[in-house]
């Protein structure tokens, strides 16, 4: 390997600049040229190629968002996309690539691997679905944004004696709500995996809190289950509490990056140019048991995971 071709790819996701930073450093410190990819697959697609050196990646660990821009892109979904993607990177001297993004964007990647074209994703997302690993680069940030945002609904929640549902992020995955539900202390959780829907069972226990002198009732409502608002009208009819809805929204994806997602961007950027070197491809970046450790592609998308039942259990114990 050469030269490496770097791209964000999917949602966005503080800690992504740190990764960006990362690659194009140890890439050059191991005598490596690196170009960035802009846009995701669509700027592969378009040609989008620039080319990075140490300095361009100056003053960025800091920053949120991705200084490469990130993308969806429908055509890179065709083999002739694919090949299109291949065919580019090899026109421009690029034998390594490093995506950074959730699943969908490391299935883009395994498919350039198809093509020849040495291939490393590293997990980049704020929602924590990714099954292989136990980190993704963006939660801590999100979850810390998330946790003081609603630190402060819940303030003025307790001064009005209302009950709040506040909508966090994370698609049809409840880490997110989960980790805000154990930090905040809120009355009750709602995640896509766990919520079976019955509200009267909300209902009876803001009602109880009432009773017993609760002057705040905090629901924290996952994205995967939404209707935020409808659901404060319908709680607030049978409670006779006044309740709002709050959705937090992009506000969660943006921001300076926690010290841990600024560590371990970094380090899952270094590694993954570390793996190039080695000649390995189709391989994704993860944390497990304390590691940075590396899975196949195909092995690390077949993996499942689900929320993980102690911390349900305890989420639940302790917000009595
Ligand atoms: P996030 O979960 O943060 O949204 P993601 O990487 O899962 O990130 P997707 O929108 O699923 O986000 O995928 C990003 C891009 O990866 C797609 O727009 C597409 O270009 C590419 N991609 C997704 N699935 C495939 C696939 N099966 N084959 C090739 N490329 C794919």
């Amino acid at each position: 390997v050469k030269t490496i071709g770097v791209l964000t790819s999917g949602g966005d996701a503080p800690g992504m600049n740190a990764a960006i930073r990362a690659v194009v450093r140890q890439a050059i410190t191991k005598g490596l040229e690196v170009k960035g990819i802009k846009r995701g697959y669509a700027g592969l697609l378009q040609e989008e190629i620039i080319d990075m050196h140490a300095q361009d990646v100056s003053d960025i660990i800091q920053r949120g968002g991705t200084i490469l821009q990130t993308a969806r892109c429908m055509d890179f979904t065709t083999p002739e996309g694919q090949q299109k993607g291949a065919e580019i990177c090899k026109k421009h001297g690029i034998d390594g690539v490093v995506v950074i993004g959730g699943d969908g964007s490391f299935k883009g990647a395994q498919k350039l691997a198809e093509h020849g074209i040495n291939t490393i994703g590293l997990p980049g997302t704020i929602d924590l679905d990714i099954a292989s690993t136990e980190y993704t680069i963006g939660f801590d940030t999100a979850v810390n944004t998330a946790m003081e945002a609603i630190d402060k609904v819940r303030d003025t929640s307790t001064s009005h004696e209302r009950c709040s549902i506040i909508e966090v992020m994370g698609r049809g995955a409840g880490y997110i709500a989960l980790w805000c539900g154990i930090a905040n202390g809120a009355e009750d959780i709602l995640l896509p995996e766990k919520y079976n829907y019955d509200e009267q069972m909300i209902v009876n226990h803001i009602i109880e809190n009432r009773k017993r002198g609760k002057k705040h009732h905090i629901i924290i409502n996952a994205e995967g289950i939404g209707h935020s608002t409808s659901m404060a009208k319908r709680i607030e009819a049978a409670t006779g509490v006044e309740t709002r809805a709050t959705i937090l929204g992009h506000m969660q994806r943006g921001g300076s990056p926690t010290c841990k997602d600024r560590v371990y961007a970094s380090t899952m950027g270094a590694k993954a140019v570390d793996l190039l070197l080695e000649g390995k491809t189709n391989r994704v970046v993860g944390y497990r048991h304390g590691e940075f450790v590396d899975f196949d592609i195909d092995e690390a998308l077949a993996m499942q995971k689900g929320i993980p039942e102690y911390q349900w259990e305890i989420c639940r114990n302790l917000s009595k």
